[in-house]
């Protein structure tokens, strides 16, 4: 068998450091694990643009349609907030979910014991939290048609289309059903069945496939408000969460903020299932490329790495392997190690980048 392939695009700004610790540690798994990947490296966003005058190059995104994972740092920067909107880093990106018809975004928000004061929330209501939302990426209100601003009588009117077929929403339905297999085999579908007949139809064929497919997982409606309304009551109830685009970015940004700060949160969008049976897959950090911090060393590189955890599990089903990522992440975090945006209102001396990754392959290490 070849070995899995890795496409890894580190972008702009913190992009290529915090990927410098995912290099570490993918060499790690060759040298220590005998798990080898086959690593291609490219540009992406405003450092493709530079090269290449396109934030995506064809041949890239050829290469990202071969490979078995694609790994993306994040784009973007101040010096290219002036271009043409076709050519702004944040196309090349979009280039890439849409191309390779990306229609599940995996959003984990998990609560490291250790983190657990950063939340907002009560320690006791977010200690331990690990749930997973899976949002619906490809479809619904922000590609629907008629949109736009057209002008009726002597007033303007802004449209924005809410549409969903049965097969865009089951596809997504059954991502979220073999999600909660591989976890705690619990999914709670939000939609706004109340006052939305898109979100009628979103219930139905959820419960279709439930019925059909996936009868031993347990399955639950909920209405999107009340939804959001239980996540910052109680979000232990859930496990795996299943929404259209639009309630998914709210939901999903609301359970992430659970859980502190924005270098540490993962998030992977899937595809069809490949030849291989893999599905197509792009993994990356949910911050972006934080010119603030960019070149001075003090990024956190967790979200990174916990991407290519996510990697393991989802692409290359090597679950245990990605827990072992997770579990040296939660030692390292127990132990006190903390870059800059970890540091709480108790002061400490933060570690750089590279110094938390050194600290992650001890981790590694140690847990042979
Ligand atoms: P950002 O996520 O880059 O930064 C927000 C804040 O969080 C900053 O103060 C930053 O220093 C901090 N931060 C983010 N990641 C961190 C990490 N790993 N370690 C420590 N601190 C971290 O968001 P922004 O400032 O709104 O955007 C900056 C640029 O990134 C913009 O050009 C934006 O378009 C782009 N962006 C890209 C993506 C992506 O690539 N997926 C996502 C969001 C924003």
């Amino acid at each position: 068998m070849s070995n899995p392939s890795l496409l890894i695009l580190p972008g702009d700004g913190i992009g290529p450091e915090v990927m410098a610790e995912v290099r570490r540690i993918i060499d790690w798994f060759g040298a220590k694990r005998g798990i080898t990947f086959d690593v291609s490296e490219d540009l992406v966003g405003g450092c493709a643009y530079d090269k290449h005058g396109t934030p995506l190059h064809d041949d890239t995104m050829a290469k990202a349609q071969e490979v078995d994972a694609v790994l993306l740092g994040a784009v973007g920067g101040p010096q290219y907030d002036n271009l043409d909107f076709s050519v702004k880093p944040e196309r090349g990106l979009l280039r890439l979910r849409k191309e390779m018809d990306l229609y599940a975004n995996l959003r984990p928000a998990q609560c490291f014991d250790a983190l657990s004061d950063f939340s907002s929330l009560k320690k006791d209501v977010v200690a331990g939290l690990d749930i997973m939302i899976v949002r619906e990426l490809t479809s619904g209100v922000y590609f629907g048609e008629p949109r736009g601003v057209i002008r009726e009588g002597n007033e303007r009117v802004g449209i924005n289309t809410q549409r969903y077929t049965e097969s865009e929403i089951a596809r997504v339905a059954r991502s979220a059903f073999e999600l909660a297999r591989k976890r705690s085999n619990k999914v709670c579908s939000m939609e706004k069945a109340n006052v939305m007949e898109s979100g009628v139809l979103w219930r139905e064929v959820v419960t279709e496939v439930h019925q059909a497919e996936y009868a031993d997982v347990e399955l639950s409606h909920m209405y999107a408000d009340a939804g959001a309304m239980q996540l910052t009551r109680w979000p232990k109830q859930f496990d795996v969460i299943v929404t259209d685009n639009l309630f998914g970015d709210l939901l999903s940004d609301l359970a992430a903020m659970l859980t502190g700060s924005l270098g540490m949160l993962p998030s992977a969008s899937l595809g069809a299932p490949m030849a291989n049976g893999r599905p197509k897959a792009l993994y990356e950090p949910v911050h972006g490329s934080a010119p603030d911090i960019a070149g001075q060393g003090k990024a956190n590189p967790i979200a990174c790495i916990l991407s290519f955890a996510m990697a393991l599990r989802y692409s290359f089903d090597m679950g245990d392997e990605a827990a072992r990522v997770e579990k040296a992440v939660e030692q390292v975090l127990a132990d006190g190690v903390r870059t800059a945006d970890l540091m709480g209102p108790e002061g400490g001396t933060p570690v750089s980048t590279a110094a938390m990754g050194d600290a992650i392959l001890a981790a590694l290490d140690a847990s042979l």
